[in-house]
């Protein structure tokens, strides 16, 4: 089948896309194996169970402009330069591509049987951290959480599940473990500090300079040190999820595509990646993977595959900063716009009515402003 304009990925990125393609009257094929789409920071709330699966969900053929056909599939290979891409069932042609397809946990480094390991990408990753932690409270009179990765994921996930075992009555001996020498060691050390003062408030311990060694239906050993049966998290990065890629491209370590000013693959003007897929450069920098820079990117690469299509010049993507902010269910670190630091329970409120900002439906939106108005507790 051939379409004019394919996308792959219905994510931020990927829809907004397909609404900048919608004006142009081309056909389009929007191609998710997904049914829903989620609002991922929501993730850690929902493996803690302190926001329901419903304000963070929603059909995804219900956001699609009426051109876009969807079509319920994960491409498996792209041909880049025979304008051709495969699934499961099928083969497609197009005369323009985006590739939004984010990315995926790091799962590289496990050498262990992966049954025992609980990664937070998706719904599924959420619903089964919410499950097996329950079923596991349950079990145990000393639960003992042990996580692996010191990044966003993995800080706001541990705090998640350590307050929830306390809410359950469970206190749980809560550690962080990392490779690196340095928690976030992008933030200045003020940031850090109120980041690692909060952490150990809270009784968890944070162990740089330390990776996991083994992983078995016993214990784990993460830096020498034995953890008896833990409840074992892996929040290692993400990558760029297999598809394979036929010709050449150019990657970062973590896979994402690099990519021309205009979005486009250099030596493929037809063929854009936007999102988590992208690597987009900033003075020198690839931008962080982040839901403000997935929206206008995807935005911008729809409107510059309508430009093609049109037979006009592309423009280049100006990314803005909006800032960011990580919540910790009672206080928060963050930058806005003009380099101002926030933290405290203003940063998670602000972090939930963003999410609420971005979500799908005023249903959601509402749902995301309770939960900005009422807090989580500690
Ligand atoms: C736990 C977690 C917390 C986060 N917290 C924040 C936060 O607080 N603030 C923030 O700004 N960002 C946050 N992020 C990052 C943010 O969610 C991403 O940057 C953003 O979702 C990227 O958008 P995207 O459209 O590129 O990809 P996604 O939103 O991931 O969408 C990609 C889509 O592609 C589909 N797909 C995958 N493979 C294929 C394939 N082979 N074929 C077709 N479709 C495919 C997937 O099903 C998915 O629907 C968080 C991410 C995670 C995982």
């Amino acid at each position: 089948m051939h379409f004019e304009a394919v996308i792959l990925g219905g994510g931020f990125a990927g829809r907004r896309a397909a609404h900048a393609l919608r004006r142009t009257g081309r056909k389009v094929a929007l191609l998710d194996p997904s049914p829903v789409t989620t609002m991922l920071p929501l993730l850690p709330d929902l493996a803690g169970g302190w926001a329901p699966d419903e304000i963070a969900i929603h059909p995804l053929a219900d956001l699609l402009p009426r051109n876009a056909t969807l079509i319920p599939e994960a491409a498996t290979a792209i041909h880049l330069n025979k304008n051709r891409l495969e699934t499961a069932n099928q083969t497609l042609t197009f005369d323009q591509l985006l590739i939004a397809v984010g990315a995926t946990p790091n799962l590289r480094p496990i050498t262990w049987s992966r049954e025992r390991v609980h990664v937070l990408g998706n719904l599924d990753d959420a619903r089964r951290i919410r499950r097996d932690f329950a079923a596991y409270l349950h079990e145990t009179d000393t639960p003992r959480l042990l996580v692996s990765g010191t990044g966003y994921t993995g800080l706001e996930l541990a705090v998640s599940l350590h307050v929830r075992a306390r809410a359950a009555g469970k206190p749980c001996q809560t550690t962080i473990v990392d490779l690196n020498p340095i928690l976030l060691p992008s933030l200045p050390e003020k940031q850090r500090r109120h980041v690692l003062d909060f952490l150990t408030a809270q009784g968890i311990e944070v162990r740089m300079d330390a990776a996991v060694e083994s992983l078995d239906d016993r214990q784990a050993v993460a830096g020498g040190r034995i953890y008896e049966r833990p409840f074992f998290c892996w929040t290692i990065g993400s990558v760029f999820p297999g598809i394979q890629l036929h010709g050449q491209t150019e990657t970062l370590r973590d896979g994402r595509l690099l990519v021309r000013p205009d979005l486009s693959l250099p030596g493929h003007p037809n063929i854009f990646v936007a999102g988590d897929a992208a690597a987009v450069t900033r003075r020198g920098q690839p931008l962080r993977k982040a839901v403000n820079f997935a929206y206008y990117g995807g935005r911008h690469a729809g409107r510059n595959m309508a430009r093609r299509l049109a037979g006009r010049p592309t423009r280049p993507f100006r990314p803005m900063d909006l800032g960011w902010v990580v919540p910790f269910q009672t206080t928060s670190v963050g930058r806005l716009p003009g380099n101002i630091w926030i933290r405290g329970r203003l940063g998670v409120r602000l972090h939930h009515l963003m999410c609420g900002v971005r979500n799908y439906s005023f249903k959601n939106f509402a749902g995301c402003v309770k939960l900005a108005w009422k807090g989580n507790p500690t």
